[in-house]
């Protein structure tokens, strides 16, 4: 998944403990392997490789789960989420590296190639069938906090439910540390660089974050996001950074992103019907930031920076 995985368990065995974290990791390679889009040889590519042949793929379980919520974020998201844009996602890699915008044609031709309506689940078993030549699917909106939720999972069949996981900022905490009500978890500021100013404290949660801080292109004075708008094939240009909590870390990915690609406005109506979410908008503008929040937001445990230095227990 292009980041590395962390994990932090409170146990009375460091051996059993290592054996525990050892399967967590294990399990992790083999979501990797599943949805992995730099690994030509993953299941998602080896799928997207037979885009348009009219053919069907028996795909795993864990591809047929995340299909099934994808589609359900698509539905919701009236397109903003959607696991297609791999072939806008290639252009745009291409464009970070080039320094040079894609072309409309070049868009053109991606969209022709990227849609959720294109994938078709079979009613039953677990067959998928692209229907477009060239699509290509892209999990990394979703598959980093799947993977968080299935780490805490497996830590917890292996008898060590106090753990947190972490990859790429993007957290799953499950029971809190002996004594505590939560794990203090940071939240990531604007600008990368800065010190965060505001912690939150979660336990049994995911919480995850999108936005343009680490990758983006510059071109022209525009910063284009790796973050893409489906609907328009091209980066998001808003300087933004969006934080979501939610039930588990796949939702709380998928919503993060969704939630960036529709804005303040629209994120925030998104977030709020989602039972059990919250989220936070920090938006960059000329004048300075904006901070926009969700209803449940403020109803998190947060504590200021002042709070977490002063706290001796940390
Ligand atoms: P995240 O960091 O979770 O917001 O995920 C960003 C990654 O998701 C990008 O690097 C792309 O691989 C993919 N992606 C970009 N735009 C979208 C979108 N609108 N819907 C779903 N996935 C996207
Ligand atoms: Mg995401």
């Amino acid at each position: 998944m292009g980041v590395p995985f962390r994990l932090v368990i409170y146990a009375e065995s460091k051996e059993r403990a290592q054996a525990a974290a050892e399967a967590a990791f294990a399990r992790v390679s083999a979501l990797n392997r599943i949805f992995s889009d730099y690994d030509p040889d993953s299941e998602a590519m080896r799928l997207s490789a037979r885009a348009g042949t009219g053919d069907w793929h028996e795909t795993s379980p864990e591809l047929r789960t995340l299909l099934a919520l994808a589609q359900r974020f698509w539905e919701d998201s009236d397109g903003a989420f959607d696991v297609t844009c791999g072939p806008f996602v290639q252009l745009w890699r291409k464009a970070r590296r080039s320094g040079t915008l894609p072309s409309a044609h070049e868009v053109a031709d991606a969209r022709a190639r990227t849609g959720m309506q294109h994938v078709v689940l079979a009613p039953v078993g677990r067959s998928v069938q692209l229907q477009r030549e060239g699509m290509r699917l892209d999990f990394g909106a979703i598959a980093k906090g799947f993977a968080l939720d299935e780490a805490i999972r497996v830590l917890n069949s292996h008898g060590f439910p106090r753990a947190l996981a972490e990859a790429g900022g993007d957290v799953v905490a499950g029971d809190p540390p002996p004594g505590r009500s939560g794990w203090r978890i940071a939240l990531a500021p604007l600008d990368p660089s800065a010190e965060p100013e505001l912690f939150v404290e979660l336990s049994r949660r995911g919480i995850a974050t999108s936005g343009d801080a680490h990758q983006y292109v510059l071109i022209d004075g525009v910063r284009y996001s790796h973050i893409i708008d489906p609907r328009t094939g091209i980066g998001l240009t808003q300087h933004c950074i969006v934080t979501v909590v939610a039930d588990t870390g796949a939702e709380a990915d998928a919503c993060a992103t969704t939630a960036a690609v529709l804005g303040p406005g629209r994120g925030l109506a998104f977030i709020e019907a989602r039972p059990g979410a919250a989220a936070r908008f920090v938006v960059g503008t000329a004048e300075g930031r904006e901070r926009h929040t969700s209803r449940l937001w403020s109803r998190l445990p947060l504590l200021q920076r002042d709070e977490v230095i002063d706290d001796k227990d940390d």
